[in-house]
């Protein structure tokens, strides 16, 4: 990046370091496409692959050499030539040859030797995430209408764990997104999966089946982003209030500069002002507080996901470990009860099915003398 540029208002949109390696001074994100379109050829950003004579020719101007010797390096250079066994030979590419005197097939050598030691091989949730990988780099969208335009900017978007959750604060991040500078803050929101929004609370014993409706989500529906002085808070819903002004008025009250406020859902990414890799704020169910950092913001590229309806694309989510139900230690815990005679412990964790059958008989009436509480478990989104 360049270290400054012209600029047309005064101020410029093309971030440099605030503080070295951290983050960016603020700029605006839009504003930055924008130059780096004026800079770049078409060529540069077009999902076009160029031809490869084209891309010798080029290459070899660039490089100051001639047709010739491009040919001939193209020859020498070339994956065929790239063997360490004699040529009528055709070896197994999996094995690794004895004594390897490389660094890489050391390496690889290495890795397979630790692959082949360990008990398990990858989980669910790592071949899930392989084949996300697989699934979305490079890919095109079937319909030419759900095509990421050329020129557009992706963001990527780390997204951590809730203040409250001590014991995930020194974690790196619960998830990461990549995004289109068209999104707006509210889809960014909704991309958001914390478990506080799935939360019920209340003591359901009496009446199980209904705990469902009164999941914290579909009740409290007010949030705010909070980015370089200004609140947009989520006004999509009737429910929804304006939750930030507690804050703009209790910092009005103590002579703090004044913030402004907005609609998450009438904003851009392109119409923001932000810094890079500078900790920003999603605050949630009254007090459940995520920092948020954008720690990239660049052109689309050919070998991107370019198709528009898998955005937000997860790129990278955390996991824990669930709490398991104390009866089948099969399922996640979904209740927990207190006063209860039938748990081995207090208070007792159940999954759904366990718990139903032991606290209530065939007509759904409850035994005993029991209180439960829904339960939400952490790793409900791993
Ligand atoms: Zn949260
Ligand atoms: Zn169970």
């Amino acid at each position: 990046m360049a270290a400054s540029g012209p600029s047309t208002d005064g101020s410029t949109n093309i971030p440099d370091y605030e503080y070295a390696d951290v983050n960016t001074t603020a700029f605006h994100i839009g504003s930055f496409r924008n130059e780096w379109l004026s800079r770049l050829k078409a060529e540069d950003f077009s999902y076009q692959q160029e031809d490869d004579d084209a891309f010798d020719a080029n290459f070899a101007k660039e490089m100051g050499v001639a047709a010739e010797t491009m040919t001939e390096l193209k020859s020498i250079c070339s994956l065929d030539s790239l063997r360490c066994h004699p040529e009528d030979e055709q070896p197994d590419t999996e094995v690794v040859p004895p004594d390897p005197t490389l660094k890489t097939l050391v390496q690889r050598k290495k890795k397979q030797d630790y692959r082949a030691s360990l008990k398990v091989t990858k989980n669910r949730h790592d071949l899930y995430a392989d084949e996300l990988e697989r699934l979305t780099v490079g890919r095109r969208p079937e319909e030419v209408a759900d095509l990421v335009p050329e020129g557009e900017v992706i963001l990527t978007i780390n997204v951590y764990y809730p203040a409250i959750f001590e014991k995930f604060n020194y974690i790196r991040p619960h998830m990461t997104l990549l995004m289109t500078g068209s999104h707006s803050l509210a889809e960014l929101r909704d991309a958001i999966c914390c478990v506080s929004d799935l939360q019920v609370c209340g003591e359901f014993s009496n009446t199980p089946d209904i705990a469902p409706d009164f999941i914290s989500k579909d009740h409290y529906k007010s949030a705010f982003f909070f980015f370089e002085g200004v609140f947009y808070n989520d006004m999509r819903f009737q429910e929804c209030q304006d939750i930030s002004m507690t804050v703009i008025e209790w910092a009005k009250a103590r002579n703090f500069p004044p913030h402004s406020q907005a609609k998450m859902e009438d904003t851009r990414f392109v119409d923001l002002k932000i810094k890079v890799g500078f900790p920003y704020l999603y605050c949630h169910q009254g007090d459940c507080e995520h920092l948020v950092i954008i720690t990239d913001v660049r052109l689309a590229h050919r070998n991107d996901c370019l198709d528009k309806k898998l955005y937000p694309l997860l790129t990278h989510k955390h996991r824990v470990t669930t709490q398991k139900c104390a009866v089948c230690h099969v399922f996640i815990g979904r209740w927990f009860t207190t006063n209860d005679q039938f748990a081995p412990s207090e208070p007792c964790l159940f999954c759904d099915k366990c718990f139903r059958m032991l606290h209530y008989d065939s007509e759904g009436s409850k035994l005993g003398d029991f209180l439960a509480y829904p339960y939400v478990d952490r790793g409900a989104f791993n």
